[in-house]
């Protein structure tokens, strides 16, 4: 490292980092598989309504991308090699990459597995700029976790991510262009990108907003700023309003949260064959709660809203919530509630996929099982039995949980299987995303 006077930006002028992984799940495999080095790799489903996870820059040269579907994936680079998730081993590596980051700062937000945005004002060590700390930052990522990320450095969130993304590799005309790694957006660079950033990449604009701004003539984000705030809150809403409005002028009222607790903890299943009975289901149901309680007490954290998701061949969804006036990570319980939500569904049609999310999170140590005063509130509501069978079954397999989970800790999580987790090919003990979280494999695959 060079003592050499940096003449980067203080951390003042670009408090925020980005810091994403280059194709991360691909690149986890290939690293465990050098025999895939140089080939077109993606992570996802392998089945006809699977889709593309995470691509290799290989695969990218032929124009594959993540969140396409893997029909389309394969038209486009038919040696395409595509490969279920192992998310245990993803979940590995994110855990060490999220370790490198605490050393750099312990305020710091982890966005899925492999993003992460950082508060450079609280570095852990004073008189490093935030480029030459950046740098450094992914060194160690290629050190000592043989992989790639690109870092983006900016005045706020919105700036930090459009440079990280621009701070990667990319493919122009079939070849691959290197990046420059680590990208601050300067003063003069935020007026540049604002003016020529579409409206479509901004953080909360989904296809059908960016539809309805396109209809608008808001195409870009400077059209937004012909646009008054209170007129886009009128349209779109105050959330999505005022945030448009921020953005127009390049603010982002969105601070770096750091510890933050997950907002959800899910976990959704599309069918290889759509589910008509609901036997089926309701099987389908615990599994998934085994999953989501598993995935609480791996974080030392309790739901108190459970949601169920259903959505039929057709493709209409139903989703049904409950609240409750106490935390859950138990796997009966969670699935005490998600049953009861199921029977207030109409299965009108074939089910392609269910899912259950667990939100409302709070510390399982602040949790206060025995003090549920709010209970007899609910007293008269039908749902109460399912309630009351899910708290105690809450407390009743407190004791059982911590062994089996401490057990799973110490020798795997294939060490204890419960019965439902006998499938055809042994025991399997689903991940978090599940089986099929890209989509089922074809019977083909692999
Ligand atoms: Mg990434």
């Amino acid at each position: 490292m060079s003592n050499s006077v940096s003449s980067g930006p203080s951390v003042l002028d670009a408090p925020v980092a980005h810091v994403d992984l280059d194709a991360f799940f691909a690149s986890v495999e290939i690293l465990d598989d050098p025999s895939l080095l140089g080939k077109a790799v993606a992570v996802g489903g392998g089945g006809e309504r699977g889709v593309v996870a995470s691509a290799s820059y290989e695969a990218r040269r032929y124009g594959v991308r993540s969140a396409m579907p893997s029909v389309i994936a394969r038209r486009l680079c038919p040696d395409l090699i595509i490969l279920p998730g192992r998310f245990d081993r993803y979940e590995e590596y994110s855990r060490r990459f999220h370790a490198i980051i605490r050393d750099l700062t312990p305020e710091y937000e982890p966005v899925g597995l492999d993003e992460v945005f950082a508060d450079l004002r609280s570095l852990r060590r004073l008189q490093v700029d935030p480029i030459e700390a950046s740098r450094e930052l992914r060194q160690r990522v290629a050190d000592e976790l043989s992989l790639r990320c690109g870092v983006g450095i900016g005045r706020n969130k919105l700036f930090a991510k459009l440079a990280s993304r621009r701070a990667k590799p990319r493919v122009e005309n079939g070849q691959l262009v290197e990046g420059p790694g680590v990208l601050w957006v300067s003063p003069a660079l935020e007026a540049q990108w604002l003016n020529e950033l579409e409206v479509r990449a901004l953080w909360g604009v989904g296809p059908a907003t960016a539809a309805k701004l396109d209809q608008l003539g808001l195409r870009y984000v400077r059209d937004l700023a012909r646009v008054s705030e209170a007129d886009l809150v009128h349209r779109f809403g105050t959330a999505l309003g005022t945030m448009l409005a921020a953005y127009a002028q390049g603010e982002d009222p969105r601070g770096v949260v750091s510890d933050r607790v997950n907002k959800s903890v899910g976990h959704e299943e599309t069918f290889a064959s759509s589910l008509s009975s609901r036997d089926e289901l309701n099987a389908v149901v615990e599994r998934h709660a085994d999953v989501v309680a598993r995935a609480l007490r791996a974080q030392g954290l309790v739901a108190r809203t459970v949601t169920l998701i259903v959505r039929f061949d057709d493709l209409t969804s139903v989703s049904r919530s409950q609240t409750l006036a106490f935390g859950l990570d138990d796997e009966g319980a969670v699935s005490a509630v998600a049953q009861a939500l199921l029977t207030t569904v109409t299965l009108a049609g074939a089910v392609r996929l269910l899912g259950i999310h667990a939100s409302s999170l709070g510390r399982r140590d602040d949790n206060q099982l025995q003090l549920s005063f709010g209970f007899e509130g609910l007293a008269r509501d039908p749902r109460a039995e399912a309630i009351e069978s899910s708290r105690s079954s809450q407390v009743a397999n407190e004791a059982l949980r911590d062994v089996v989970d401490e057990i799973r800790g110490r020798f795997g999580r294939h060490a204890v299987a419960s019965a439902r987790d006998l499938g055809e090919r042994g025991v399997e003990v689903e991940t978090q995303r599940g089986r099929h979280a890209f989509g089922p494999e074809s019977t083909r695959e692999r």
